[in-house]
């Protein structure tokens, strides 16, 4: 009998492609999802499948699934600066009571569990580029320190249960990842200034677009995750590309992209906004032989790709809302 893992946060962007992954390589899949932020139309393709299975379900609340199960995947979470401010108790929760309603679901089928972290852990970071052995500079306050912090109880809970009952456990460090099924109106840089370039808007760059971030392709994080779930490594590790932009550079990258004759519009920096961002991936190339293979030209050539083929009710229907204001100090 093959595989069966349980992937949670399906409907999402990273959780859907992880879905694919794992049914090309003839796992049963199980999806779930709340569909609070994720997009059941990311997994349509899926349904078909003998071998693919959505439950409809918040994992805040207690999981059962019957049957075996080999192996889980957590990915359930907002996880964009507009998402948490908009339901910031369930970003909570989900990375909290969620992560250990897994963690005991994992025990109790024997299963391997690798949970989905973040950057974020890293908060604001004094040390550049991260390595996992940075502990980090977070506001718990902040209006971020709902994520970050909840991110940073997963990976704690997720080691207890590994010291504590043995259970075998993987914890990935995800750097900002981009690509089709992205959300549109999800706020994060890339959908907001695609999004901005096909209506004609201004793109609005935050602060005076000085801080940097590492894009990575979503094709190379999915392939990252995968070697890392199937290695023998229970702490974390960082999957990001290295490769350094700032936000300013980036807006006339895409400017180029799309051919738009829009300009840059600038907007006050979102309180808590780290000012640099890159991944040292050293430990990710040691252990799993992995490194980032696409580079940004031809990954943002097939995101722009994809969002140029949604419709233009899909396109205005998501227009960029600004909630910068909110999370300014
Ligand atoms: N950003 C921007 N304009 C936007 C959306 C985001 O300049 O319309 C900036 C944001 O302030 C941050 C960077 O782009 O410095 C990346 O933001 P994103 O939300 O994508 O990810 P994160 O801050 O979590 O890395």
């Amino acid at each position: 009998m093959g595989k069966r893992i349980l992937i949670t946060g399906a409907a999402g962007f990273l959780g859907s492609h992880l879905c694919d992954k794992f049914i090309e390589q003839d796992y049963e899949v199980i999806g779930m999802d709340n569909l609070i932020t994720g997009d059941i139309r990311n997994i349509e393709h899926l349904w078909k499948l003998k071998n693919f299975e959505f439950y409809h379900h918040d994992v805040s609340s207690f999981v059962h699934v019957p049957g075996k199960l080999d192996y889980i995947l957590h990915f359930a979470s907002p996880a964009s600066p507009i998402d948490y401010l908009k339901i910031p108790i369930q970003t909570l929760k989900v990375g909290s009571l969620g992560t250990h309603n897994l963690l005991g679901l994992a025990k109790e089928k024997k299963a391997r569990i690798l949970i989905a972290s973040t950057s974020e852990v890293y908060g604001d970071p004094l040390v550049h580029p991260q390595t996992e052995d940075y502990y980090g500079n977070v506001n718990t306050i902040g209006p971020r320190g709902v994520y970050d912090e909840a991110k940073r109880f997963q990976e704690s809970i997720t080691m207890a249960y590994h010291r504590y009952h043995g259970l075998e456990t993987r914890i990935v460090r995800i750097f900002n990842t981009y690509g089709p099924r992205m959300r549109l109106n999800d706020g994060r840089v890339i959908p907001a200034f695609i999004g901005q370039a096909l209506r004609g808007e201004d793109l609005t760059v935050f602060g005076d677009g000085s801080q940097t971030r590492s894009f990575c392709y979503v094709d190379d994080q999915i392939e990252g995750i995968y070697r890392l779930l199937l290695s023998d490594y229970p702490y974390p590790v960082n999957i990001g590309n290295p490769h350094e932009i700032t936000i300013k550079e980036f807006a006339e990258e895409i400017i180029k992209l799309t051919g738009t004759a829009q300009k840059i519009v600038y907007k006050p920096l979102p309180k808590d906004d780290p000012l640099q961002r890159r991944p040292d991936i050293s430990r990710a190339k040691a252990i799993l032989d992995w490194e980032p293979k696409v580079s940004r030209a031809e990954g943002m050539q097939k995101t722009y790709d994809y969002f140029r083929n949604l419709s233009v009710e899909e396109l205005n229907r998501s227009e960029h809302k600004d909630f910068s204001q909110h999370i300014r100090s």
